[in-house]
This record gives structure tokens, sequence and C-alpha cells, in this order.
């Protein structure tokens, strides 16, 4: 891809979260996840070399394919797809720098019994399904809070850093809103207890949810 065009649409994106942000409050600090599962090593490096540094994979085999290949970079790596139980180890192996997508407290129990195997210590964010949807993965926003702090009480190696979701999938602003509002509500009352991230908005919703309070964005088919 072309390297003046990556940078066009860098620049457009960092113009577009610093306005957002700075009109829910100038102390409101957005990080922003380039999610790379549609590209390759090429487009990373470029992208690295504009001054991003955070990439999220959704599976874990490109994950490590591509980590492995930029190991001499220090890359951020997010891990925000779907986790099947027998990829688990490979994913610590990983040490990826945030796991956003803890979608049950069954994963979180697996996760940790792998974990202690291991001796390590994962940061991660539990996801919540908050338009409700049958194909989404993670908690209902209804438990979610409930679930957090039983896999605070019953995990020793999992640290959990805060929440993430997928807005709604429609067309209707409105009903999208409602699913961050949701995801703010719960990520607030988590607070006390921790929880630091909120990561909601992907390309054609970053905007609406840094209105509703996200402070991280993951961003993938805007920039290529
Ligand atoms: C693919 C993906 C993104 C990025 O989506 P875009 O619409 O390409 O910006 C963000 N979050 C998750 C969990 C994804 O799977």
């Amino acid at each position: 891809m072309d390297k003046y065009r990556l940078r066009d649409n860098f620049d457009a994106i960092i113009q577009r979260v610093e306005a957002a942000r700075i009109k829910r409050s100038e102390h409101h600090i957005v990080q922003i996840v380039a999610v790379t599962k549609y590209v390759g090593t090429e487009e990373i490096q470029a992208l690295y070399e504009l001054g991003q540094r955070a990439f999220g994979e959704s599976r874990v085999q490109d994950l490590k394919a591509k980590s492995e290949a930029l190991a001499d970079l220090p890359i951020e790596w997010h891990f925000i797809g779907r986790l099947q139980k027998n990829k688990i180890n490979h994913l610590i192996d990983l040490e990826p720098w945030l796991m956003q997508s803890l979608d049950s407290y069954e994963l979180a129990l697996a996760l940790d019994k792998r974990l202690d195997a291991k001796g390590k210590k994962m940061d991660c964010l539990l996801q919540i399904n908050s338009a409700k949807e049958e194909t989404k993965a993670g908690v209902m926003p209804e438990a979610a809070y409930d679930e957090y702090l039983k896999i605070i009480e019953n995990t020793k190696y999992i640290n959990l850093c805060g929440v993430m979701t997928i807005g709604a999938h429609t067309e209707d602003r409105a009903i999208i809103k409602k699913s961050f509002e949701t995801t703010y509500k719960i990520f607030e009352s988590l607070k006390p207890h921790g929880a630091e991230i909120c990561s909601m908005g992907m390309s054609n919703d970053f905007e609406l949810a840094i209105e509703c309070g996200s402070n991280m964005v993951r961003i993938g088919s805007l920039f290529f």
C-alpha cells in the first residue's frame, strides 16, 4: 500500500480522534489501537514508522506470525478476538500487552489455570455484549458488574483493567449510542474496583464512542 496514503489516513484519524476527545474534555485521553487483521507486516511496519505503537489482532495464529516477524520492534500487541480454549496456551506464550476479549467467567477460570501453570500474568478487559446480539461474544450488560467482581475474586493471574465492547450492529446511531452508554455506565461502576480502560469504537463509530466516554478505540479499515 502507498506510504503517503497510509500517512494521510493516519493523520485524518488522529485529527478526528483529537476533535472528538476535546469535545468531551481536554483532559480526556484516548488511545488508538490500530487493528491490523486485514494487512500484513509491511503495513504494520509502515504504521510503526509513522509513530503508531499499539496494534490489535483477532486471531491467535495471526498475532503469533506477525508479532514474531516484528519481534525487533517494541510494539504493544492487543488481542481482540474470540479465544478458543485450545489456543489459550499459545496466547499466553505470546505475552500480549492487553487481552481485550475475555468474554466469560468460564474462560477467565480456564485462562487463570493456564497462567498459573506457566507462571505468568495477563492484563485483560471483560468484553460486554452491550446490545445483546446473538452473534456477539461477551457477558450480558446486567450481569457484567457481578461477573467482573467474580473474576477479580476467583482468579489470581488475571489483572482486569476495564471493559471492551463492540457497538450495536445497525445503521441506527441512537441504538449504537445506547450500547456505548450502557457499557460506559458499567465501566463507571467498576472504577472503584480498578477499571481504567473503556475500549469501544471502531472505524464507523469511534467518534460516537468517544463522546460516550471511550478512552481506547480500535480502528482497522479506516487506516487501510
Ligand atoms: C475488526 C475489529 C475492529 C476494527 O474494525 P474496523 O471496522 O475495521 O475499524 C475492532 N474491534 C474488533 C473486536 C474487531 O474484530
